[in-house]
């Protein structure tokens, strides 16, 4: 075939490129972004040879890249991705497969489903649910929300999906104080509001103070977060969902990373309860460490899921297999389970475990050197998540820039609860001990020659 020269070249690139971001900055370069200015032209008369158009990308795409794919970025919560969902991808991006019918591509379907089995049970969530495969946390939220917002407004008496919002019944809808800004932006998307919400106060750890719950009355959706993306925390859904329920609300779940704590020992004890939610959204491009985009929308109900975004609103008939698309917002759309199946097939159980584990461990590390060190650990290290203050916030600022220049590992900025801080976050696969002590002596290093200067 006329193409396998220009495969091969993309896989050697390819290659190149992950061997050599152990040596690099982790950031990009300044220059490397400035350059990206000379691929801005109009679009040319002619064609440009496939070789060229490659190796354009290669030259000038390749510097301008954040290597998230190694082992030492530490930013917002970005997992890397394992090579054997990397190389899932590239088979199934070699397939094209349009995953929205299993009737035209049955290989997308069927991994679909199996990898749905196998999500429900290493996460412990019940077996009759269905998993929507969509692009990512935000949109696993709005799909398993929207799947909320069905059923709260059939008991009303009010079918949504015919008659959208004009004229029914007004859904309570509370979340922490601490939502993920994503939440509100899929609560608006679904015409439910980014403002109009009931916002509870969270304590110190940014979970939701039970004992400040309201009485509220159907219909109403509630919203937990699992998984604060400063703190790590988790809203506590033992108090929260019997309260729900008792209102008869449809309980939501956030658990973009942390409800991969449910897939272990150590950690399984702060997403307890949860599994009595009605859906949950969670991310693989986090931390399962699958490539972009892929996000899942876990619905106890799948009957309630399907209605809220199959085509047709017709019943699905006894017999006839899951049908891709009335899972999500989309109808084509990419086999994104293919990695998913790939990834928890290669790890296995323990291996899915093991992974989630060594983050928290490698988080640990971090809070315990830079402690060590006479710096402030802001938050209870309970998962994957360290805030750390260096001093004062102009200072810790300038931390934070010098450890970005520095080029050994990269991490952001937040405030937490009026404290400025550099947030570390440990999620990917790639992320070794060594990795782990390198990044700390640059941040020691750094934090100390800016004291003494
Ligand atoms: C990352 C994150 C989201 C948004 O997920 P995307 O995959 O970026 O759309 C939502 N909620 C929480 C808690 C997150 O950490």
């Amino acid at each position: 075939m006329a193409s396998n020269k220009l495969l091969e070249s993309a896989a050697e690139r390819a290659y190149a490129y992950l061997e050599h971001l152990d040596q690099r900055a982790v950031a990009p370069a300044v220059d490397a972004v400035v350059r990206l200015d000379e691929l801005a032209r109009r679009i040319p008369e002619e064609p440009t040879s496939p070789e060229q158009v490659i190796r354009l990308l290669d030259e000038y795409g390749s510097p301008a890249t954040m290597a998230t794919a190694g082992g030492r970025f530490f930013g917002f919560v970005i997992g890397g991705a394992l090579p054997v969902s990397l190389a899932a991808n590239w088979l199934a991006g070699a397939w094209d497969q349009n995953a929205g019918s299993s009737q035209i591509t049955p290989i997308a379907g069927a991994l679909e489903a199996i990898a749905q089995a196998w999500l429900l049970d290493v996460l412990h969530l019940p077996t009759e649910s269905a998993v929507g495969f969509v692009t990512g946390g935000t949109m696993a939220n709005f799909t398993a929300l929207a799947a909320g917002r069905h059923v709260v407004l059939e008991s009303a008496g009010w079918d949504v999906e015919s008659k959208g919002l004009f004229g029914a019944p007004e859904i309570t809808v509370v979340v922490s104080e601490e939502a993920h800004p994503t939440l509100h932006k899929s609560l608006g998307l679904l015409g439910l509001g980014r403002e109009r919400v009931i916002r509870i106060p969270s304590d110190k750890q940014g979970r939701m103070r039970a004992e400040a719950l309201p009485e509220i009355h159907a219909p109403a959706i509630v919203c937990i977060q699992a998984g604060n993306v400063n703190t790590g925390s988790f809203d506590p859904a033992i108090e929260i969902i019997p309260w729900a329920k008792r209102s008869g609300a449809w309980v939501h779940v956030d658990g973009a990373f942390g409800l991969w704590a449910r897939a272990t020992e150590q950690h399984k004890n702060l997403g307890a309860g949860l599994e009595q939610a009605d859906s949950w959204a969670t991310d693989a491009h986090k931390w399962l460490n699958v490539p972009y985009d892929c996000g899942l929308a876990i619905v106890r109900q799948s009957e309630a899921l399907r209605r809220a975004m199959a085509i047709s609103a017709a019943y699905l008939p006894v017999g006839e297999s899951r049908a891709p698309a009335d899972y999500t917002p989309e109808l084509s759309r990419r086999a994104r389970g293919v990695e998913v199946w790939a990834a928890l097939l290669s790890l296995g159980r323990s291996g899915v475990q093991e992974m989630i584990e060594r983050c928290c461990r490698h988080a640990h590390r971090f809070a315990e050197g830079l402690q060590a060190a006479g710096f402030s650990i802001l938050n209870d290290v309970v998962l994957n998540q360290v805030l750390v203050s260096f001093g004062d916030p102009d200072f810790t600022k300038r931390a934070i820039a010098g450890i970005q220049q520095d080029g050994t590992c990269w991490c952001g900025g937040t405030v937490w609860q009026g404290q400025t801080a550099m947030r570390i976050s440990v999620c990917s696969w790639a992320t070794t001990d060594e990795d782990v002590e390198k990044s700390l002596a640059a941040m020691l290093r750094v934090a100390t020659a800016l004291k003494q200067g």
